[in-house]
């Protein structure tokens, strides 16, 4: 099973690919997970890409293309996986082709501003293991406390309005058109994103079974 999850911040492809990759063993690649992870290192480069994660614009290709090889390399992916967060412009769509990064379907989650607005400013991270909350619709059950591992919960710093505000101006202009250019190649499945979380992961299960039955 190798799929990507398409649409824009806040929709629930990062909650999604968590289950998903439970349910099916394979792995999340999220290309966001792999910036913060380097912005952790406080190395040059993550200082680098810490500043232009805050900010809320893309980081350049050639760093996510660095970070996906070395990722790729890894033995887990072989069980398949679901790239959440890339290919996010039409540069990146022809690295995903040149350096032939296989794929199946393309799942495009869809959901109103309003819908993301509200997610986003509720979203809790685990600062330990990356497992995704939001405080009212998928709390954890101890305040602040991660479910899973125990960690320590935390608002990401992209989080704020007006960062919020110009990522979904950067997916509007850059992200939004790969829509058109999977749907015209016949890889892409929509799925309704704005319904409660327990019925987009059934939807989302029930497609799954039937593309890979
Ligand atoms: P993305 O990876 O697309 O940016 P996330 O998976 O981080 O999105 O989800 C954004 C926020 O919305 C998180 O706080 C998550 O818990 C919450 N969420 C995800 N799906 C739903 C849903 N169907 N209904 C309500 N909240 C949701
Ligand atoms: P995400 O975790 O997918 O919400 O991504 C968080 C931030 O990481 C984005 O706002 C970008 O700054 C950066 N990022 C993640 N994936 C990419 C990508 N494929 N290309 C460029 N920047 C990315």
């Amino acid at each position: 099973m190798k799929l990507i999850f398409l649409g824009p911040p806040g929709a629930g492809k990062g909650t999604y690919a968590t289950y998903a990759a439970k349910e099916y063993g394979i792995v999340h690649v999220s290309t966001g997970d792999l910036l913060r992870a380097e912005v952790k290192k406080e190395t040059e480069l993550g200082k680098e890409i810490g500043e232009i994660i805050q900010k809320g614009n893309l980081v350049p290709d050639r760093m996510i293309t660095d970070l996906l090889k070395k990722r790729f390399e890894e033995p887990d992916c072989k069980k398949g996986y679901i790239l959440d967060g890339f290919p996010r412009n039409i540069p990146q769509v022809h690295i995903l082709k040149d350096d032939n990064i296989e794929f199946e379907h393309v799942i495009n989650f869809t959901a109103t501003k309003e819908t993301i607005i509200k997610r986003l400013s509720g979203r809790r991270t685990c600062k330990k293991c990356g497992a995704i909350y939001h405080i009212i619709n998928i709390p954890p059950k101890k305040e602040g406390v991660c479910d899973k591992c125990g960690g320590e919960l935390y608002q990401r710093e992209d989080q704020k309005e007006e960062v919020v505000k110009h990522r979904l101006e950067v997916y509007e202009e850059q992200t939004k058109p790969l829509i058109e250019h999977f749907r015209k190649e016949g890889s892409l499945i929509d799925i309704d994103a704005d319904k409660k979380a327990e019925e987009v992961w059934e939807e989302l299960k029930k497609l799954l079974d039937q593309l890979y039955k």
